[in-house]
């Protein structure tokens, strides 16, 4: 007996196991290779010394919820109330998780659009609700608004969407918002918003947060992640926003799923946040210059590179050396090249011929070039043997 038959081991976990038992670069599972500011660390020692050490509140520690507050009215322009609209919880993660427990259930139907990130189906069918998985098909991964109104149902609950997109490397645009909010008006639909890369957005452009969308904004849970922002992906410590009553549905959820999280954690980043405000700011500038960085080297190599408008990945396109076939090249790479990337097919129901895999960009620049020359030599390699 399984709730989940068809799900193993996450595409991330395995090719972290595979990559430290082959001793590869890892560029597959998202997160840093380089140290987190030191400060963090400190905060932390310095809250527990301080004895923050037992239960936090269900819903999050006030400090920080206030800092969260001043942060989001900093970003979109939008007062939210800490006390009934702001929930801290267990990396975004958990914040995905309790929001579709709370939100649908036996019978519903939830729509997320693949390549959809690996937790967002599981945890609809925990809930007794059917996953309306709509394609995003590369090369431009862009939505068929039209296609969505009609896979709207009187079941419909939720719809779940994410920008910058993990892992298309797209941005959802102001125009997407505005269909989006068409299309469930007048409906008892909710939305959840997945923004865990929200200042990972290049180019000089705008983060289209639900946050700033009137209409969304009022039935939407957004959901925000420490771990991308701190570069800290271990301190697993997000948040989710909403109005008071979804907020009020979340948390009924929440306080029987993680209760509360880690209480020297949430004091530290408050504290660092109160130092910081703008922490956010600087993000986007330090990404693209590593994004650049791994365009620039991998430039003429015979892989081509998908455009990246946020999110810390880069696709990789193999589609003028090898056949379509993501999880094979991402095994190819893996055992031959000496990296671990992330291929797209565990993230559809049906995957198309791929011709991508994922590249995780948030390491040192070392890491980087080491990755670019491997991937340059295997392709050469690929080239010649024609
Ligand atoms: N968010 C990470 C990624 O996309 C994976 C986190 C995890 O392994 N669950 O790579």
């Amino acid at each position: 007996m399984s709730k989940l038959p068809n799900v193993g081991t996450t595409v991330f976990t395995v090719m972290s196991r595979r990559a430290r038992e082959l001793g590869a670069l890892n560029l597959g599972q998202g997160f840093p290779d380089y140290d987190i500011d030191p400060r963090i660390t400190e905060l932390v020692a310095v809250a527990m010394s301080a004895g923050y050490n037992q239960y936090a509140p269900m819903e999050g520690t006030m400090p920080l919820r206030e800092r969260i507050a001043a942060k989001l009215l900093r970003s979109y322009g939008r007062k939210v109330d800490p006390e009934s609209e702001i929930t801290v919880t267990l990396g975004a993660t958990e914040a995905i998780y309790s929001t579709i427990q709370a939100v649908a259930g036996s019978g519903d139907e939830v729509i997320a659009f693949d390549p959809a990130y690996d937790s967002y189906e599981p945890a609809v069918r925990l809930a007794g609700a059917r996953c309306i998985r709509l394609p995003l098909t590369p090369p431009s991964f862009s939505y068929d608004w039209d296609r969505v109104r009609r896979s709207l149902s009187e079941r419909t609950r939720l719809v779940l969407i994410n920008s910058p997109h993990n892992p298309a490397c797209t941005t959802i645009s102001d125009d997407d918002l505005d269909r989006l909010a068409d299309a469930i008006r007048g409906r008892n639909i909710a939305v959840l918003s997945d923004e865990v890369y929200e200042h990972v957005v290049y180019d000089g452009r705008r983060h289209a947060s639900v946050l700033r969308h009137p209409q969304l904004a009022e039935r939407s849970v957004a959901v925000f992640s420490f771990g991308k922002t701190l570069h800290a992906t271990g301190l697993r410590v997000g948040y989710a926003v909403a109005p008071p009553p979804l907020t009020a549905e979340l948390r009924k959820v929440h306080q029987f799923n993680t209760f509360s999280i880690a209480h020297p954690l949430q004091h530290a980043i408050a504290a660092y946040l109160a130092e910081k405000p703008d922490i956010g700011d600087g993000l986007a500038a330090f990404f693209q210059a590593k994004r650049d960085r791994l365009r620039a080297t991998l430039a003429g190599s015979g892989f081509a590179l998908p455009p990246a408008r946020g999110t810390y990945f880069q696709l990789l396109d193999f589609g003028e050396l090898a056949p379509p076939g993501d999880l094979a090249f991402a095994e190819r790479l893996l055992t031959e090249a000496g990296v671990a990337t992330i291929p797209l097919t565990p993230f559809y129901e049906n995957p198309p011929p791929l011709t991508v895999v994922r590249l995780c960009i948030a390491k040192r620049d070392e890491t980087l070039d080491r990755a670019a020359e491997r991937l340059g030599a295997f392709a050469g390699r690929l080239a010649r043997r024609g």
